[in-house]
């Protein structure tokens, strides 16, 4: 019965449905807000009655119809989660956190001891993920349920194995849309926000990364999954390095509890991006031509480093490509897009040093790190590219200890509010980070 602890699930999703039937807690699937319209107890969102009724005069609810079909003539299987207790976790991290790593990691502990929430405003490369061992492993020990959730795979992916290495003897579970593996009770999970849609009053402690990344962005359905996962007392933790306006405000009128860590571990600023102008860019492109003021950054920053170009049109990235390998033949390169079946191997291959330049659209903006390399932002001032972009984007670079003299450049023919605002944002950034005496002078 173990499967139905802080779950909320459907028939279907059942393993041993007679035990189930017996002893599991039948949850509405679907409630009436009024004549017209009613309301999906999983995802939260509201449909118009004639839009969604069914031949059997049941509803069904089309927003969240990828995780399995929710209608009325079913029920949630569901059952509460089991009283903490306290417990002896293994804590296998044997890292140092730097001072400003350490009174994030202080805040966020006092928080959860506190059942409060809280915001980690941390610059990109600042090193998050540690900061939270210690809350995670006091948690655990409480016997408290924890959920660690990213909107974006790739970095649920990449969580995981660095959670299991700090925990070796504790079980964990992945969960995302393409997981093969069966799902099992665990204390400690990792999984992406979709995913919370299944949960019902389960996590003590839920930390949500990237909070401002796509598809969590913008999205009752997740947001609304999020406030169904969490117990009534309960912590919810947000992680970014760029968050919503929505999130800033909250913090500024003081009904969410900020911690801003405004400088990398390895102490040195956060690289703040050049613009250079660069004229009618996408017409030469496309006429197989490559700008010069592109041509002549190439070459600078490929001398000391390798060079990743983002490009706002992925119909202008084949061009692109060929145009570059024109001018520079004895270079290794390649592009890489969302839709790229050779995407990770790419990816690969850029961080091995196989290839030099890597042409990409914004699915690299964040949640990757290459060892010595600039960035070029290609049209920088294309409307693909808000502020949040830009900053995620800029930290790309310098990211490792040691220094390689990496840069930033937009290219643009109009500076853009977003670009203004992302190259304000990392002064404001690195300002705070010297005020606090956690930059150390070039
Ligand atoms: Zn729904």
């Amino acid at each position: 019965m173990q499967e139905l602890w802080g779950r909320k699930i459907l028939k279907k999703e059942v393993d041993d449905i007679e035990l189930v039937e017996e002893h599991g807690q039948k949850l509405s699937t679907m409630q009436e807000v009024n004549e017209k319209t009613i309301q999906c107890l999983r995802c939260g969102q509201i449909q118009n009655k004639s839009i969604v009724q069914l031949c059997n005069n049941h509803y069904f609810c089309p927003e969240c119809i990828q995780l399995g079909r929710v209608d009325t003539s079913q029920k949630f299987y569901h059952l509460s989660e089991p009283i903490p207790v306290q417990r002896t976790v293994n804590f296998a991290w044997e890292g140092k956190l730097t001072e400003g790593q350490q009174a994030v990691s202080n805040d966020l502990l006092a928080s959860v001891k506190e059942n409060e929430s809280r915001m980690i405003w941390a610059v990109t490369g600042a090193g998050k993920t540690e900061m939270l061992f210690k809350t995670i492993h006091h948690s655990l020990e409480c016997g408290y349920r924890v959920g660690i959730a990213s909107p974006r795979v790739d970095v649920c992916l990449e969580l995981f194995p660095r959670i299991q290495a700090v925990f070796p003897d504790e079980p964990m579970i992945l969960l995302h849309g393409k997981m093969e593996e069966q799902y099992h009770y665990t204390k400690l999970l990792v999984c992406t926000t979709h995913q919370l849609l299944r949960f019902f009053q389960a996590f003590d402690v839920l930390i949500i990364d990237e909070v401002d990344a796509f598809p969590f962005v913008d999205n009752p359905l997740l947001q609304y999954a999020v406030k169904q996962a969490i117990k009534k007392t309960s912590s919810l933790i947000y992680l970014t390095a760029t968050p919503t306006k929505e999130l800033t405000k909250k913090t500024a009128k003081n009904e969410l509890q900020t911690s801003i860590l405004s400088a990398r571990y390895h102490r040195r600023a956060l690289p703040v991006p050049r613009t250079k102008w660069c004229n009618q860019w996408q017409k030469k492109i496309k006429k197989g031509n490559a700008p010069r003021a592109l041509l002549k950054k190439i070459r600078t920053l490929g001398n000391k480093n390798d060079v990743l170009i983002f490009c706002p049109s992925i119909s202008l990235m084949e061009n692109l490509k060929e145009t570059i390998e024109k001018k520079f033949p004895e270079v290794p390169l390649a592009c890489v897009h969302s839709q790229d079946p050779e995407r990770l191997e790419k990816v690969m291959k850029m961080r091995n040093k196989k290839y030099r330049i890597l042409i990409t659209s914004t699915i690299l903006e964040r949640g990757v790190t290459f060892d010595g390399v600039s960035v070029i932002v290609l049209g920088a001032n294309h409307a693909v590219f808000g502020t949040s972009a830009l900053v995620q984007i800029a930290g790309r670079v310098d990211r490792r200890k040691e220094y390689t003299a990496g840069e930033v450049w937009f290219l643009h023919d109009g500076c853009s509010k977003a670009m203004k605002g992302a190259i304000k944002q990392i002064k404001k950034m690195n300002a705070l980070g010297i005020e606090r005496g956690l930059i150390d002078e070039m």
